[in-house]
């Protein structure tokens, strides 16, 4: 079924805004770079993450079914795309004094922990590189059958000269390819772009994770699995491929060399593995990306510990467009949390207006929130490549200005919250649950009796039965403040 309206979408394949085109009408296989686990994921990566979770919560407003696969880099991998540099999970593992194995469920865990305490939607499929070493072999064998490899070392290499459109999605020249290519200095290469897909010999004195192959025993290079998931899991044709800027130049550059090299695709063909490219800018830090190598990082559970819900640096997420760099600093993360908890404040009131705790869930399914029509705007905003700050907006002009029923109002905000992914729906809902309920807001009957009875006894100075009053109103989950504007009482919600 088509979409109940399309999305327009930035495409780095081509550098302009595009209407999506699926492969299948209305279905949308969704393919995301997930995280290297040999270490905490960073605040820089989550904006990434977030990034892709608003694509996905955004394509299901519009109407699409999405199929959202991600790997989990779980093989050590090397630093970059030479064979050179150390294995990072097993630095890991010395320094921890764990197994490789043992590092790589840790930091998973903690990645997903982290992801749910974001909002993040798990997705669909989340695929191991260790669980598709099989996947990847074949795939080094199509290529190897399509004559675009080479061993050379003990190693087996990608021959970008054999693939005539290399570099097209970073728009890198074939000249300055090939003029590179008479300087390189690894012997071991043809091409300075060539890159390794099975490693048999390297420098490292010991490697843990090692698996049998035609070309002996070893390890993959770190682009061919997410080429051999991605095929795996949604086939020759993937209709988003998503991931930080950083991808672009090399890693998504050889994952199309590796895909479309084992497809048949050239220049020649209209056809494309990929149809549309994502990818979301940095997440900087004192003017310098955020990175493992330059030492800036800073992680989830380190804003929990200053005090700082999750949510808030979701919040402040949302506060920039996605293809714009976003300077993290704690200023603007202390005015997202103040923004976040005055909107959850706003409809916390909206909440108390509808009703008791449980009678504002069954009035939330009985009111259509898309039917608002700031819910309706807000989706085309969704709908115009993500733009997410002005989605924000439109729910700050639902909860302070809008008029209308409560309930609908709130039925509207929970509905463009689905978008957001901020939990603010629920978070309002505590909230009017737990909150101080001044003189005058609703209290039984029976309650509200007894309160005035107390401050009766109290000021006529008969302290006895005052305090004998309170404890009953205690005993009953009603517990009583004494403030110079009169008494003051907090009831436990039954939320
Ligand atoms: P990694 O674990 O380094 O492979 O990164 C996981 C994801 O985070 C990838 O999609 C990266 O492109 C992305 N990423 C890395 N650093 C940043 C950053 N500073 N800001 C935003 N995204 C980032
Ligand atoms: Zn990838």
């Amino acid at each position: 079924m088509a979409p109940k309206r399309a999305l327009r979408l930035y495409n780095t394949l081509g550098r302009r805004v595009e209407e999506l085109r699926t492969h299948q009408p209305g279905k949308v296989g969704m393919y995301c770079c997930g995280p290297t686990v040999y270490e905490y994921q960073h605040i820089g990566n989550f904006r990434t993450y977030i990034l892709e979770d608003v694509l996905r919560r955004a394509l299901t407003a519009l109407g699409y079914e999405v199929r959202h696969v991600m790997n989990v880099t779980d093989v050590g991998h090397l630093t970059d795309d030479a064979d050179e540099g150390d294995d990072k999970m097993l630095q890991s593992a010395r320094r921890e004094g764990k197994s490789a194995w043992d590092i790589a469920a840790f930091y998973t865990e903690q990645f997903f922990r982290d992801s749910r305490a974001l909002n993040i939607l798990e997705p669909h499929v989340v695929a191991r590189a260790t669980n598709h070493i099989d996947e990847m072999i074949e795939l080094i064998e199509r290529l190897e059958s399509a004559k675009l490899t080479y061993e050379a070392n003990g190693n087996v290499f990608y021959d970008v000269a054999g693939f005539d459109r290399y570099g097209e999605l970073a728009l890198l020249d074939r000249q300055d390819l090939r003029a590179g290519a008479r300087i390189d200095v690894d012997s071991s290469k043809r091409n300075p772009e060539d890159f390794g897909l099975w490693f048999t010999r390297s420098k490292f004195e010991r490697q843990e994770m090692l698996w049998d192959s035609p070309w002996g025993r070893g390890y993959p290079g770190w682009h061919i699995e997410c080429s051999a998931m991605a095929m795996k899991y949604l086939g020759e044709t993937v209709d988003i491929h998503c991931g930080g800027i950083d991808h672009v130049p090399v890693h998504h550059t050889n994952e199309i060399a590796q895909s479309e090299g084992a497809i048949g695709l050239s220049s020649h063909s209209d056809r494309r593995w990929v149809s549309h490219w994502c990818h979301g800018e940095f997440l900087i830090i004192d003017s310098a990306k955020m990175s493992k190598s330059k030492g800036n990082l800073v992680r989830i559970d380190q804003l929990v510990e200053q005090g700082y819900e999750p949510l808030d640096y979701r919040y402040f997420v949302l506060g920039a467009h996605y293809r714009k760099q976003q300077n993290f600093t704690a200023a603007s993360l202390e005015a997202a949390r103040s923004a976040r908890l005055n909107l959850v404040d706003r409809l916390a009131s909206l909440a108390s207006e509808v009703g008791e705790a449980g009678a504002v869930d069954e009035q939330l399914a009985g009111a259509d929130g898309e039917a608002h029509p700031l819910y309706q705007e807000a989706l085309e905003l969704a709908a115009s490549d993500l733009s997410m700050p002005r989605v924000l907006e439109v729910l700050w002009r639902l909860a302070k200005e809008a008029s209308g029923p409560a309930v609908d109002l709130l039925a509207g905000a929970a509905a463009i919250d689905g978008i957001l992914g901020l939990g603010l729906v629920e978070a309002a809902r505590r909230t009017a649950a737990e909150r101080d309920v001044a003189a005058g807001a609703p209290l039984d009957g029976e309650i509200r009796a007894l309160v005035d009875q107390r401050e009766k006894a109290r000021q006529e100075g008969d302290y006895a039965t005052a305090d004998r009053i309170r404890d009953d109103l205690a005993a009953r989950g009603v517990e009583l403040q004494d403030t110079p504007e009169g008494v003051r009482w907090r009831q436990q919600a039954s939320v």
